[in-house]
């Protein structure tokens, strides 16, 4: 552990929440709790907790939790939720900066009012800018990475750093780096080029896109988004519907009957739940059409161990 002043350690401990329940931080609002929780304030805040952080202790990253399953047992380490690193700035001749918290919504919103073109497909993606780097969040058409330009990274010893896009290899929902130090680092933001257009134009994309959304997809109930990525050249929404597996449910987890590649917690769902289904699903796809599917979500903690028996 770095040199830091004994008070600046007791008043970070002070303020990391204890068994915090990571239903309340993910969109399917299932899942067990986190042994330790750290909302940093701002950037600063950030490196200053990483900093005096035991370089032992497992480190969570989560946005908005859109693209999570925590299972039911739970994480041991730290989670540290970036939803208040939320600067946001625009170049009004064609770029922005945004810290890793911003929600995507915001971003799309924003540039729209300022008719500046490339981010209106993050509308419809409930998640921060964080995770949508992680994860090369995409749709009609478009993905993230297509824009980014530069990023800022931070490492568990607080260090922050700005990369170029260059130093990283984005495919399809997915990323890995591809020059400068392989090390553990997280996104605090991004910087996107943009182009300019008439505000008018692209509002009404993005209003387009946002109604084909609302028309296909369950947008009402707790999910994760599209559970599976789509194998090269097919749906895996239509290989899912053809199966039968419409509406097929385990426990209070179902394969929504409105798109296949959603799974809805009906109500009081656990992890374990959407996990069964999700396995069930891989099973009978791959038993039916040949084709095992990936998934997208990220999925993540322990299993509850079955009744009487020791961790
Ligand atoms: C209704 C609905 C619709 C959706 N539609 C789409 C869609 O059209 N296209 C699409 O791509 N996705 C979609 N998603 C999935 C999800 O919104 C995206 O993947 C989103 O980018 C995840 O962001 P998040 O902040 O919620 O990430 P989280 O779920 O919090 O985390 C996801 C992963 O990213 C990592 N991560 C989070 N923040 C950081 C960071 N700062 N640095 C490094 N790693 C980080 C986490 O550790 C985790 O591995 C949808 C989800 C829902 C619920």
């Amino acid at each position: 552990m770095k040199e830091v002043s004994t008070r600046v350690v007791a008043r970070m401990a002070s303020r990391v929440r204890r068994a915090e329940p990571m239903a309340r931080h993910t969109t399917w609002r299932a899942g067990g709790s986190a042994d330790r929780w750290f909302q940093p304030r701002d950037l600063r805040d950030l490196c200053a907790f990483l900093e005096q952080l035991s370089p032992t202790e497992a480190i969570y990253w989560v946005g908005r939790g859109s693209n999570l399953l925590v299972r039911d047992g739970g994480l041991r380490g730290v989670v540290i939720c970036t939803r208040d690193l939320n600067r946001l700035e625009f170049d009004p001749q064609g770029g922005l900066w945004a810290e890793a918290g911003v929600p995507c919504p915001r971003m799309a919103r924003g540039a729209a009012r300022l008719g500046l073109a490339g981010v209106e497909f993050l509308a419809g993606v409930p998640g921060s800018l964080g995770g949508a780097l992680a994860m090369n969040a995409g749709a009609h058409g478009n993905e993230l990475w297509r824009l980014v330009t530069e990023v800022e990274t931070v490492d568990r010893s607080g260090r922050l750093r700005r990369c170029s896009a260059s130093d990283f290899q984005a495919a399809y929902r997915s990323l890995r780096r591809v020059s400068g130090e392989a090390r553990n680092e997280w996104f605090t933001g991004a910087c996107l080029a943009l182009k300019m257009d008439s505000a008018a134009v692209v509002r009404e994309r993005m209003l387009e896109q946002l109604r084909h959304r609302t028309a296909t997809q369950p947008r009402s109930l707790y999910s994760c988004g599209s559970v599976f990525r789509n194998p090269p050249g097919e749906h895996a929404a239509r290989l899912i519907e053809l199966c039968g597996l419409k509406g097929a449910a385990e426990g209070c987890a179902r394969v929504s009957p409105r798109h296949a590649n959603f799974i809805v917690n009906e109500g009081g769902a656990a992890a374990a739940d959407i996990e069964r289904l999700i396995n069930r699903v891989r099973r009978e796809v791959l038993k039916r059409t040949g084709v095992t599917l990936e998934t997208e979500v990220v999925i993540i903690g322990e299993a509850v161990p079955p009744p009487g028996e020791q961790w």
